[in-house]
C-alpha cells in the first residue's frame, strides 16, 4: 500500500514537544526515526524537528504539512523531539542534555514567531482529561511523553 501524501496544514494551534523515548545512551537522529516511521507506512517521520543528544536541530516533515506525532491534534500541530526520554532501565527519565534543552528553547521561539497563537504544550498534556475536573494529572497521561512539565520549564525558562 502506498504511503498517503503529505498534507497541508492549515491551522497552526499547537506546538508539541515529544522525546524519541530512548536511552541516554542512543544518539540517533531525524534518520533512524525516520526509518521507524517509514516501516509504520507513513509518507515521512512523523515529527516536524528531531533535536539530537548533542543539540543539533534537525529538520524532519516540512513545516507546512500536518504531521503524525499526536493523536487528535495532528491537523494543528508541530512536533519537536528530543532525542532521549528513557533512564537505562527503560523508565520514563528527564535525561535531556542542557545543549538539547537550549535547542528546544532556541526553536520554540523561532515557531512561536511563526505561529505566535499556537500554545506550547508537551505531549502528555494533550491526553483526555478522564474524570472532567479540567485538570490533566499524571495518572491521566496517555504516555509520559515528553518526560518534564513544559508549562513548568516555560515559566522558568521563558522565550525570547
Ligand atoms: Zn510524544
Amino acid at each position: 500500500m502506498a504511503p498517503s501524501p503529505l498534507i497541508p496544514r492549515r491551522r497552526t494551534t499547537l506546538l508539541v514537544v515529544h522525546c524519541s523515548a530512548t536511552g541516554p545512551d542512543s544518539d540517533i537522529g531525524c534518520q533512524d526515526i525516520t526509518a521507524w516511521h517509514l516501516k509504520r507506512g507513513w509518507a515521512a517521520v512523523g515529527y516536524h524537528y528531531v533535536i539530537r543528544r548533542d543539540g543539533t536541530l534537525e529538520a524532519g516533515r516540512p513545516e507546512g504539512s500536518i504531521g503524525a506525532h499526536v493523536a487528535g491534534h495532528n491537523a494543528t500541530s508541530i512536533g519537536v523531539c528530543l532525542v532521549g526520554g528513557l533512564d537505562a532501565a527503560g523508565q520514563p527519565a528527564c535525561n535531556y542534555t542542557e545543549a538539547q534543552m537550549a535547542s528546544l528553547r532556541r526553536v520554540l521561539g523561532e515557531l512561536h514567531g511563526r505561529y505566535p497563537a499556537a500554545r506550547i504544550v508537551g505531549h502528555r498534556d494533550l491526553s483526555p482529561d478522564g474524570n472532567g475536573d479540567g485538570v490533566i494529572s499524571p495518572n491521566e497521561y496517555l504516555k509520559a511523553c515528553p518526560c518534564f512539565d513544559v508549562g513548568e520549564w516555560l515559566a522558568a525558562n521563558p522565550l525570547g
